[in-house]
């Protein structure tokens, strides 16, 4: 008995492609497994996913005109109304409907020129080329262009034919039972890969995919200011697609090697100070060798502390894609003589007899008293 396709769907007989999308879409919107779990609902978007995909087959649709049923005559169905998604593109058609693409045709095939794929590359930088950018040379392994076939595949004037597995779909359909009813999937045609055609007589120096390995030199140019990790976009430099389609991106991820003297924070920069105790004692001056800047001397004031941080102001790294710079901050670590030649021990002891008996009194009279042992130490412990 031949089913009421329009009446499932609610339009009348001379509804064209558009309405029937739309009558089914609507339908589809309240009854969608999705949407609506409830088991009628289910079983009636089944019928309607049916009839939709039988009105929109030319074919199938010319049987209902002439009062027949396709899903029955065409052997396809087998228990129950829900049976039988037919053969041909319909899946992709109830797909399509549903979830709202332009056009009325089916996903069909996709094409043999596809965009290449984006590619990453890891460069390694210096903390200097880092601060002040850098042009920077790489080769880059990738799929540039075939020039035998200038991305078309076909070796001569041979051109591309329909796809016999799939007859130029691109997709091929199976049926797997489940307890829900028969399911339909459509899976990419193994043997042209979703082109929907194959090349009989391929180029010989691609092999048909119309592009080839090879090696490219690239500069990148690196601004000043960045730091490991970051990746700069080189647009249209990443591989070439299948069937020469449009190249993806390419990636150059920075490395940031570590620096003997300085550790980065963001655009500051730590660094360690060794000063001799006594220097730290006395006052001295430490030249800092900067990176962008060459030397800068540091002032250390008499009495300072292990620990302390001296900055340079303005003389960290560039911010990127900005004029301001970060700061160095240098730690101040003081070093104790391990060992002592006589003069020294001799020195120090007479330093801390004066200590003790400063403290002893109370009384700040030390600089009177201890100028000419500091100028004696500090001549015992230079070049420690
Ligand atoms: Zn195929
Ligand atoms: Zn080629």
């Amino acid at each position: 008995m031949a089913r009421d396709y329009y009446g499932l769907l609610g339009v009348n007989q001379n509804a064209t492609d558009q309405e029937l999308k739309r009558a089914y879409r609507k339908l589809a919107r309240e009854l969608h497994p999705d949407v609506n779990p409830d088991e009628e609902a289910q079983a009636r978007f089944k019928e309607i996913s049916t009839a939709y995909e039988v009105l929109t087959d030319p074919e199938k649709r010319r049987i209902v005109d002439l009062g027949g049923d396709p899903l029955e005559s065409g052997g396809g169905g087998g228990g129950g109304f829900g049976g039988g998604f037919g053969g041909g593109g319909g899946l992709g058609d109830v797909f399509e409907a549903f979830f709202g693409g332009g056009g009325g045709a089916g996903r069909g095939p996709r094409g043999r020129v596809q965009p290449g794929a984006d590619s990453l590359l890891r460069t390694k930088l210096t903390l200097a080329e880092c601060a002040t950018g850098v042009s920077k040379h790489v080769t880059v392994e990738t799929a540039i262009l075939c020039d035998g076939c200038t991305g078309a595949g076909t070796n001569g004037d041979s051109k591309p034919v329909r796809c016999e597995t799939c007859n130029g779909a691109g997709e091929v359909q199976s049926i797997q039972r489940s307890f829900l009813g028969q399911v339909m999937t459509s899976r990419p045609c193994p043997t042209c890969r979703g082109a929907g055609e194959t090349i009989p007589d391929p180029c010989h120096k691609c092999g048909g995919d119309g592009r080839v390995r090879a090696k490219r030199d690239i500069t990148v140019k690196v601004p000043a200011g960045v730091a490991g990790g970051m990746r700069i976009r080189l647009t249209a430099q990443g591989e070439v697609g299948p069937g020469g389609g449009h190249p993806g991106d390419l990636y150059v991820e920075i490395v940031e090697q570590q620096h003997e003297i300085f550790v980065r924070d963001g655009e500051d920069l730590h660094c360690t100070i060794r000063v001799p105790m006594i220097d730290a004692a006395l006052g001295t001056t430490v030249t800092v060798d900067t990176i962008m800047d060459g030397p800068k001397d540091i002032t250390i004031e008499p009495g300072t502390q292990p620990g302390h941080v001296a900055v340079l102001r303005g003389h960290g790294m560039p911010k990127l894609r900005s004029g301001a710079r970060g700061d160095i901050h240098a730690h101040l670590e003081v070093v104790v003589p391990s060992r002592l030649d006589h003069k020294q021990a001799k020195l120090l002891k007479e330093f801390k007899l004066l200590r003790d008996r400063d403290e002893a009194e109370v009384v700040s009279s030390g600089s009177q008293n201890s100028g000419g042992l500091f100028s004696r130490l500090r001549e015992a412990f230079s070049g420690r």
